[in-house]
């Protein structure tokens, strides 16, 4: 089909949709009265409905999944090789692109050693988590069993992701909840809760109080997204992560990061740890593993946690008792294989560090020439704009006008985001996470549409 060729019953289509898909995210009542939007193509940075309206997408998917961009026709041939040949098989066995994309994936991750094969980011979290609680149970009596996580993260939408998650509005209706999971503050320096010279200190010590307080020896592990993306593109203060590590050694605590946005390139290398020199324990990553392309999502973890589950063969209980079916698809690590060599034979990890540069510059423009502008923060192409009501008082600005300004953005043709409608009196950041293929003109286009439309909305 051609994108610009309108889809022909798109009435049926809509029709259908309404009366029987159960959107993602969405209000019951706006799907029965306004229009659903239904994508059908797409090719590089661009999308196209089904009416053939064409879009420019600077998130990449709408959840900063499609790093590499749509019509990877190479993608889809080397998923189609793979999966002709062996589609799926589970029982106690490897698969020739799991084991080569788990080699390449770990030449990429100094001092990781292991990959879990699982569908989501949820499921790879939830995973790292029974990890942490059969290390409790086997090494320490049951004791280092809490895991501790952060006000404004979010890790899924699965029970014990959400018992692990710090944005009240997505977790509100779902108790009672896992036990064993304690919050700490989280550490967004524009809106401090300390008054302090040296800010990524204050805030990494105020985990270690939430440690002192519980107990270090009921602490299992930590985790914290690296870059918080929903809760407001959140990027740590300045000596955050050097901290963060030496207290997770000091009191002998796992340290997990979720990755699942940032891992595969988004913020300019790899992994957006290795901004900070740091070494987790345990690492999940989902959405750009495969671009969205297949549903893969890798735990990663260091030999040392491998080696915690390592006991006698004749223990029933010897090993991490877990399986995740669709974890033996081939789909998933054909297409990874895939798109990881595109992201590194076209440099976009090199692409990614100058229009992310790019894209902060502009965003910086805007702050200047916008009072609703109140703070600009980003890591490589994934960046966020807090739009402020009153720049002193740091006053949000109401959900209302910043979804006028997604609205107006969409009304010139530019897709952006905007942070999780879940966290109450906190759903004020723009968030912008292009393809890592962007050009200059794209990141000028993205920021020239957010230039407009905040004039249309607050003058
Ligand atoms: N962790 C983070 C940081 C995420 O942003 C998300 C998804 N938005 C998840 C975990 C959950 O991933 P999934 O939706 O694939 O379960």
């Amino acid at each position: 089909m051609n994108h610009l060729t309108p889809v022909n019953d798109f009435d049926d289509i809509i029709s259908a949709d309404r009366s029987h898909v159960w959107h993602h995210l969405t209000q019951h009542k706006a799907h029965e009265t306004a229009d659903p939007r239904i994508m059908v193509e797409g090719k590089g940075m661009r999308v196209w409905d089904a009416t053939g309206r064409e879009y420019l997408d600077a998130v990449s998917g709408g959840v900063w999944t499609v790093n590499v961009g749509y019509g990877r026709a190479s993608i889809g041939q080397a998923i189609n090789d793979q999966v002709t040949k062996l589609n799926f098989f589970a029982q106690n066995a490897g698969s020739v692109p799991g084991a080569v994309f788990a080699q390449k994936l770990i030449e990429r991750m100094p001092g990781m050693s292991r990959v879990y094969y699982v569908n989501s980011g949820s499921e790879a979290n939830e995973k790292a988590f029974k990890m942490v609680r059969q290390i409790a149970q086997k090494r320490y009596g049951g004791k280092k069993h809490k895991i501790l996580y952060r006000e404004r993260d979010y890790h899924g939408s699965t029970i014990s992701t959400i018992s692990a998650g710090g944005q009240y509005e997505r977790n509100a209706h779902y108790g009672p909840y896992t036990p064993g999971f304690v919050q700490v503050p989280h550490c967004l320096e524009y809106r401090a809760q300390w008054d302090v010279e040296d800010y990524g200190r204050a805030a990494a010590d105020a985990i270690e109080e939430v440690i002192l307080r519980e107990g270090p020896e009921t602490v299992g592990a930590l985790c914290l997204e690296t870059v918080t993306a929903g809760g407001g593109v959140i990027t740590p203060p300045k000596g955050y992560w050097q901290r963060v590590q030496e207290i997770c050694r000091k009191h002998d605590i796992l340290l997990h990061l979720d990755e699942v946005v940032c891992g595969i390139g988004r913020t300019g290398k790899w992994f957006g740890y290795q901004h900070y020199g740091i070494q987790p324990d345990l690492v999940t990553m989902a959405k750009g593993v495969a671009s969205g392309y297949a549903a893969i999502a890798c735990l990663v973890t260091t030999e040392a946690v491998f080696e915690m589950f390592k006991d006698d063969a004749s223990d029933p209980l010897g090993f991490f008792r877990d399986i995740s079916t669709y974890g033996g698809c081939t789909a998933g690590p054909a297409a990874a294989l895939e798109n990881m060599r595109i992201i590194e034979e076209e440099g976009l990890l090199e692409n990614t560090q100058a229009m992310g540069a790019r894209l902060m510059e502009n965003l910086h423009t805007l702050k200047d020439r916008h009072d609703a502008v109140g703070d600009v923060r980003g890591l490589g192409l994934f960046c966020g704009a807090e739009l402020v009501s009153d720049r002193d008082s740091k006053e949000p600005a109401p959900e209302a006008k910043v979804q006028a300004v997604i609205a107006e953005c969409m009304a010139q043709g530019v897709i952006i985001g905007a942070t999780a409608r879940a966290i109450t009196g906190y759903n004020n950041t723009l968030c912008l996470a292009p393809a890592l293929i962007a050009t200059a003109q794209d990141i000028d286009a993205i920021t020239d549409a957010i230039d407009i439309a905040l004039t249309r909305v607050f003058g």
